[in-house]
């Protein structure tokens, strides 16, 4: 297979179409993200719409993926393990919100709560040792997938606890009051 194969087939598959939750932005509107979100990247790849780079040297250092909203091109590691799947889905809703918002914009902040609570639910859902993505934003994220394992619901207090970890976060905080670029 293919690596665009390999990533169709993650985007549409079983697993993935669990992952299904929501939580109101600071702008008010309701984050989503769902099937629809993976699907409609998956529709984005086939089409051309969306390009798939495995083009390593685009990455900032420590970076296993990239979602680039000015290129419309997600960058990926080969998707062979749970923690590059994982860390693709994340990248995945950067771009879902991309092709979805029309320039109606959402925070980073926003942004990456809803990429590392997907990135967190899979990586439970697929049982991966929490030693294997114990990195500050995954493990606040954790938080957030426990409570919607339990609850299917975003607990507020743990959504507002991994916001503020991306706000302190050095790769975040330059960027925590530009609005995210969505430009579909
Ligand atoms: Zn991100």
């Amino acid at each position: 297979m293919t690596i665009q194969q390999d990533a169709i087939e993650l985007l549409t598959s079983a697993t993935t179409a669990r992952i299904r939750f929501s939580f109101a932005a600071t702008s008010g509107w309701q984050v989503q993200v769902n099937s629809s979100s993976f699907r409609r990247v998956a529709d984005a790849l086939e089409s051309g719409r969306l390009t798939l780079s495995t083009d390593m040297s685009v990455l900032p250092a420590g970076a296993a993926a990239l979602y680039n909203s000015a290129t419309n091109t997600l960058s990926t590691r080969a998707l062979r393990g749970r923690v590059e799947r994982g860390l693709f889905l994340h990248e995945a809703v950067h771009a879902s919100m991309d092709l979805s918002l029309g320039g109606r914009g959402i925070t980073t902040i926003d942004n990456e709560a809803a990429a590392y609570t997907t990135d967190a639910l899979y990586f439970r859902m697929m049982g991966l040792a929490r030693s294997r993505w114990s990195a500050s934003l995954h493990a606040a994220a954790g938080t957030v997938a426990d409570g919607l394992l339990r609850q299917h619901e975003v607990d507020t207090a743990a959504l507002n606890a991994l916001r503020t970890a991306i706000t302190n976060h050095p790769l975040y905080n330059p960027y925590k009051l530009i609005p995210y670029l969505a430009n579909g």
